[in-house]
């Protein structure tokens, strides 16, 4: 029987308050058997891993601060994050990266605490799990010295050009595609991408409560929270994927199964 694994849920965020119990339960229902939970920040992290250490083999979490918290980083905050990291759920260093589309933090900061993400990965060996939005030029240039020694890596959310896609797979990188790519209006450009990036470096993901997939049925949507994005909305990703390459959705749900369990072990 098919299934997926969404490999970027924002459960810490305050739109899934009082929430994540039943929440947890429309995923598994959805064929949905396993997330990984998003560390943002280090108290995002370790609330993140708490969560996740309460339903085994089924929640995983990452350990990272987002370029939109860089300015919260601290003396202590890559410490914090490596004890995590120690943790078997734990399974990859991020979210990580460059954000310069809001610059929400200031880029120097943005590129210190990214390095330090990469000098992370590097010693605890655990997959880079990255972001990056306006910001390709810089944010290859910053990995590009790191490449030799990096650990496998994703970059999720991926919503670039054709080019940015390709330099990514030419360095060995996987692409992680959200609700974005049924966006036909904002990114229409997106459908070009998932025909051209091979299925297996694809990996799949809802980065719930955000990037509501627009092929999701009205009658689907939860009423009082009619934007929100769950996980249980992940096989309307996969389902855009199949028709952009005219194959099944079960060929999909099967092959990104398959290369989210190598690649972050579970
Ligand atoms: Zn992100």
């Amino acid at each position: 029987m098919k299934n997926y694994i969404d490999i970027g849920i924002n459960l810490t965020n305050r739109q899934f308050h009082n929430d994540i119990e039943h929440i947890i339960q429309n995923a598994l229902e959805a064929t949905v058997t396993q997330m990984i939970l998003t560390g943002t920040s280090v108290k995002g992290s370790e609330e993140a891993l708490r969560i996740a250490k309460e339903y085994p083999t089924v929640l995983y979490s990452t350990a990272g601060i987002h370029p939109h918290d860089a300015k919260s980083r601290d003396n202590q905050s890559i410490g914090k994050l490596k004890k995590l990291l120690v943790n078997k759920e734990v399974v990859a260093v991020g979210e990580c990266g460059l954000d310069f589309d809001r610059d929400f933090s200031p880029r120097d900061q943005q590129e210190k605490c990214y390095k330090e993400h990469l000098e992370l990965a590097i010693e605890v060996q655990k997959p880079l799990f990255l972001h990056e939005r306006a910001a390709f030029t810089r944010f290859m240039a910053v990995t590009k010295d790191y490449l030799p020694q990096l650990p496998k890596a994703v970059v999720h959310c991926f919503t670039g050009t054709l080019a940015e896609a390709k330099t990514y797979l030419n360095n060995g990188f996987y692409l992680g595609f959200t609700g974005a790519i049924s966006d036909t209006k904002r990114f229409a450009h997106l459908e070009e991408v998932v025909k051209y990036v091979p299925l297996d470096k694809i990996m799949i993901e809802t980065d719930a409560p955000f990037m509501l997939p627009k092929n999701v049925p009205k009658a689907n949507l939860v009423k009082y929270h009619e934007r929100r994005n769950e996980p249980a909305f992940l096989p309307y990703v996969a389902q855009s994927i199949a028709s952009f390459k005219g194959i099944t959705v079960e060929t999909v749900a099967l092959e990104t199964t398959k290369n989210t369990k190598d690649f972050f072990g579970i």
